[in-house]
């Protein structure tokens, strides 16, 4: 394969790109006409969004246009539900189809009429092989397949059983419509493809009105010719099928000519990304929800508080090839630090608090500091924080007997809280099992701010809250949802799911602050990661979602495994 068609070359190209810009230079095409063509039997999930920035920003960057299209043509498994959801989420992601959204349920009547004109051509047949024979006769790779003993029904004939099978007299599976082509073809699509199956279902937009229903392939490119789409761009897994989607469009009075280009489909380690899997999920209960924040929907990553335009970056930077691989999901998680690093505000949350008290700093005393919003924009100001006696820090944060490399607190030793003082750990105070549950220090009046007038160092900067007006929150730790980079590749996929996927932790205290954190806004709590407030945070009872980790843990760990170690932010 030539490396222009694998990699997205440096001027931010692609060989997809490439065709667009070749296509419109030499006037084959007036102008590029895209169309992203979710099948509305699940919500979309991060390599959707792959599809969609491609056909969006192909569309925005040539001045063209990019259709939302509903590929709705299996009523068994669509619902309303999954369209509003599709709606919401290709918006959310930043792409506006304006007045272009479609259907290929628009499409029946006419898809209809094209059966018919391939009945009467002699190019398409009604057959009544039961299922099991059919698929006997289609052969295999290596075998030719063998001829439907109604493949050469006359036109008449076929003509009065479609309309009949249009109208509801034969019952579900008891004939389908075929295209006439070649059973002996190399490339079994051609087979004498279905073209249209028997179906008593109601359809979420076209009700009761049809019980026989088009085919994805017998649908999807006349659809595409009808909206005058330039090109059609899938994944991978149709180009086999291009075949099939041209022999349509060549024996089809259509009224524009589309084409097919095919591209990688997006996948990521850890991650299952099949619309299958992800409704097993949800109906097995493996997750909350389509919007569960471990899921790799979008609306789960929104919940999560993964901002729009780090998926974009994602998937920008994941470049558009014809060669299948898995994403590492440290470049997704790569992604969103950047963004979040530039634009979230600075917040001090304590998870699992261990109480501070400052001995001699004046009972019922409090002052207010200001503390940075984000050292990355100086615009975003400062915002007040109390200091008193009485404070909590994180427990990971003190150590009786630190090793060698701790520079945290521990007995004796001088520590700078974030925007405070310095503090002096003087005695841990345990309980009767030998817990370290409170911690006495002094203060150093003189450190106002975190800079001693003498200029001494310390070694560590920790973040706290206030006892007096912190506020308690449930704090939702997300890891991934599967234990192995491939899940599914052995066996039961739902075996390789991580029981740790989510850990709750109860009792965090937060400043006051992040009682008007936004839904699905990330902020950043200093020194712990990206977190944002949950559809179910409640004044009261505030609950937020861990988005990422300030540093790439997993980077460590590959590290410890031999690959490469990329260190983003360090904690100490
Ligand atoms: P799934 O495999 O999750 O069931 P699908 O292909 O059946 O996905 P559709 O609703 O048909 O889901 O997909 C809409 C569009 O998104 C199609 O053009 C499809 O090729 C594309 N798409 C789906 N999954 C990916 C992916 N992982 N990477 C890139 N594009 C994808
Ligand atoms: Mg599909």
């Amino acid at each position: 394969m030539d490396a222009a068609e694998t990699e997205t070359n440096s001027a931010g190209r692609d060989f997809i790109r490439d065709i667009v810009k070749a296509d419109l230079e030499s006037g084959r095409v007036a102008g590029v006409v895209t169309r992203f063509p979710p099948e509305p039997n699940g919500y979309l999930h991060i390599g959707h969004a792959k599809s969609i920035c491609l056909n969006f920003g192909i569309a925005e960057e040539f001045g063209g246009r990019c259709h939302l299209r509903f590929d709705d043509t299996n009523p068994a498994k669509e619902e309303q539900e999954y369209i509003d959801a599709i709606e919401r989420d290709v918006r959310w992601l930043g792409f506006d189809w304006s007045e272009h959204l479609h259907h290929a349920s628009d499409y029946f009547e006419l898809l209809y009429g094209w059966a018919e004109y391939l009945i009467r051509a002699g190019k398409a047949y009604v057959d009544d092989t039961p299922p099991a024979q059919m698929r006997e006769q289609r052969g295999t790779l290596t075998e030719p397949g063998h001829n439907s003993a109604w493949r050469d029904r006359p036109a008449e004939e076929n003509l009065d059983l479609f309309r009949r099978m249009r109208a509801g007299e034969f019952p579900n599976g008891a004939r389908v419509l075929r295209a006439k082509i070649d059973m002996a073809s190399p490339n079994m699509n051609l087979r004498d493809p279905v073209l249209y199956r028997i179906l008593h279902a109601a359809h979420p937009r076209t009700g009761t009105r049809w019980c026989i229903y088009p085919t994805y392939d017998y649908a999807h490119g006349q659809s595409d010719a009808i909206e005058g789409i330039t090109h059609s761009l899938c994944t991978l897994e149709f180009e086999d099928h291009r075949p099939l989607y041209d022999w349509f469009i060549e024996n089809l009075p259509v009224p524009s000519r589309p084409r097919q280009y095919e591209f990688a489909r997006l996948n990521i380690g850890y991650m299952a990304l099949s619309k299958r899997v992800l409704t097993r999920l949800v109906q097995e209960g493996k997750v909350s929800g389509w919007d569960d924040p471990r899921m790799p929907t979008l609306a789960g990553l929104r919940r999560r508080g993964v901002p729009p335009a780090a998926l974009r970056d994602f998937v920008r930077r994941s470049g558009i090839s014809k060669s299948n691989s898995v994403a590492d999901i440290a470049a997704f998680e790569f992604s969103i630090r950047e963004l979040l690093n530039k634009a979230a505000p600075r917040r001090m949350a304590v998870l699992r608090p261990l109480r501070l008290v400052i001995e001699n700093y004046p009972e019922g005393q409090t002052e207010t500091l200001p503390a940075v919003n984000n050292p990355e924009d100086a615009a975003a100001g400062t915002r007040p924080v109390t200091f008193a006696r009485e404070l909590f820090i994180e427990r990971d944060d003190f150590m009786e007997n630190p090793p060698k490399k701790f520079f945290r607190l521990a007995p004796g030793r001088e520590v700078r809280l974030r925007y405070g003082y310095f503090v002096t750990c003087r005695e841990a105070v345990k309980d009767g099992s030998g817990e370290v549950v409170e911690l006495r220090c002094t203060y150093d009046p003189a450190t106002r701010g975190g800079d001693a007038p003498d200029g001494r160092k310390v070694q560590a900067t920790l973040h706290w809250v206030a006892a007096a007006d912190a506020l308690s929150a449930e704090v939702r730790l997300y890891n991934r949802l599967f234990a192995r980079p491939d899940p599914g590749a052995d066996g039961d996929i739902m075996a390789d799911l991580d029981p740790n996927s989510m850990e709750v932790l109860t009792g965090c205290l937060v400043e006051p602050a992040l009682a008007q954190a936004p839904v699905g806004e990330a902020v950043q709590f200093e020194r712990q990661g990206y977190f944002c407030a949950d559809p179910d945070s409640r004044p009261g009872r505030l609950v937020f979602n861990r988005c990422v980790g300030l540093r790439d843990t997993w980077a460590k760990v590959q590290a410890s495994e031999g690959g490469a170690r990329v260190r983003t932010t360090a904690r100490d």
